[in-house]
């Protein structure tokens, strides 16, 4: 099998490293507690963070959905027709994040490859941060467009690109995450709209980490910075605070009806399920009946984040509730994190690619869903690890 000697020796390669991506089987529906390789653990790893992905108003939701349409869509919406149930979802998304209009995708990953590709082509340009997602570098690349990348959550670097580019395309765009996922940083907003504005350039913001966690109860980055209106395009996920599975594009109504008629994943890909759509709906009244959730998720956040940083580990800079313990090389990292594993705690260790070398760590994601038993079990687990390792 000649063919496909190089796959083998790549692997090998990636396990030589320390890069193989071993993936835990879960038995059970995500929450605090798991069951993962057949033990009960604490989860310190999903995007989980308001605790949607298993209650029990969204279980109902998506098992009235079924009853009532089905398990799918059956074709793309141009072509079979779009159910009620994703115009409301779509109604709902605008009249939460008070934005002219909104389209949903498959996933935030979808959502990213065809808005891109949809208003930039190869005659323009667009200015990437350095750090985005992975999905906005791919829909970059499709588009054609000429990419120049501007230093991380940096305006004024921004706006000298952009000079320094003057002339060389016909349209143009600014895309950055809102909260960088690594990290757990909010890009400066309202920042990048006024070089936007002078400029006369679309602005895009993937705000799949802020989704029901920034904002007035879970509104997004648009609403954290009173930018209502004002941002052209601000991309959304459901799989992450929302707990079910899906994207979303909210922002200018001209862009949202160029995206029914020019967005490809939207064209050429089969709509979100009605049980996906029905949990959607479902998060937005539970976010919009209450903050108690987000509220939570904050408190949660800031205790663990007090505590950590009084032990004495280095937990970088995040204004989120994604939370990097920074323990340099990858190896450490994931020896900590098999420590934990063993202690009961799962969390897993990101390192290089996704990650620059020398910046391994562990990634932990707070949720309402903790209890602060739970919270005091973990940090004690991250306490005895530290010392034990040398890392506090
Ligand atoms: C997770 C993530 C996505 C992908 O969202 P899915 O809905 O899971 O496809 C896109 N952009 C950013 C910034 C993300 O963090």
């Amino acid at each position: 099998m000649k063919r496909l000697d190089w796959i083998q020796q790549e692997i090998k390669t990636l396990k030589e490293a320390g890069f193989y991506n071993t993936i835990r089987v879960l038995s059970s529906p995500q929450g605090a507690w798991l069951q993962v390789d057949g033990r009960k653990v604490l989860n310190f790893c999903s995007n989980n963070y308001l605790g949607l992905a298993n209650h029990p108003k969204m279980i109902a939701a998506a098992k009235a959905a079924v009853e009532k349409y089905g398990v799918g869509p059956a074709a793309v919406r141009t072509i079979a027709g779009t159910m009620d149930l994703h115009q409301d979802l779509e109604k709902r998304v605008s009249v939460f994040k008070q934005s002219e209009a909104a389209i949903t995708f498959q996933s935030g990953f979808c959502a990213n490859l065809g808005t891109i590709q949809a208003l930039v082509g190869k005659n323009d340009a667009i200015f990437s941060d350095e750090l985005n997602h992975a999905s906005i570098i791919d829909g970059c690349r499709l588009s054609g467009a000429r990419i120049v990348r501007y230093n991380h959550c940096d305006p004024a670097h921004l706006e000298q690109v952009i000079k320094e580019n003057k002339g060389t395309y016909e349209k143009a765009m600014i895309i950055t995450d809102g909260v960088f996922s690594m990290d757990g940083d909010i890009a400066p907003l309202d920042k990048l709209y006024e070089v936007a504005q002078a400029n006369d350039i679309l602005l895009m913001v993937d705000d799949a980490h802020g989704e029901g966690v920034l904002g007035k109860g879970g509104r997004g980055i648009v609403d954290h910075f009173n930018l209502h209106g004002k941002v052209d395009i601000e991309v959304g996920t459901f799989s992450k605070a929302f707990g079910v599975v899906g994207g979303v594009v909210s922002g200018n109504a001209v862009i949202v009806e160029w995206l029914r008629q020019r967005g490809r994943p939207f064209l050429f890909s089969s709509a979100m399920t009605p049980p996906d759509v029905a949990g959607c709906i479902t998060a937005i009244d539970i976010l919009e009946s209450s903050t108690e959730l987000v509220d939570r998720l904050w408190a949660n956040a800031k205790l663990f984040k007090q505590e950590m940083a009084k032990m004495g580990f280095d937990i970088g800079h995040s204004q989120t509730p994604i939370t990097p313990i920074m323990l340099g090389e990858a190896p450490i990292a994931q020896q900590f994190s098999r420590e934990l594993f063993a202690a009961g705690i799962f969390a897993t260790a990101i390192g290089y690619p996704t990650v620059p070398k020398g910046k391994a760590r562990i990634r932990v994601m707070i949720s309402a869903a903790h209890s602060l038993s739970d919270l005091e079990q973990g940090l004690e687990a991250f306490r005895k690890t530290g010392k034990a390792l040398g890392v506090i």
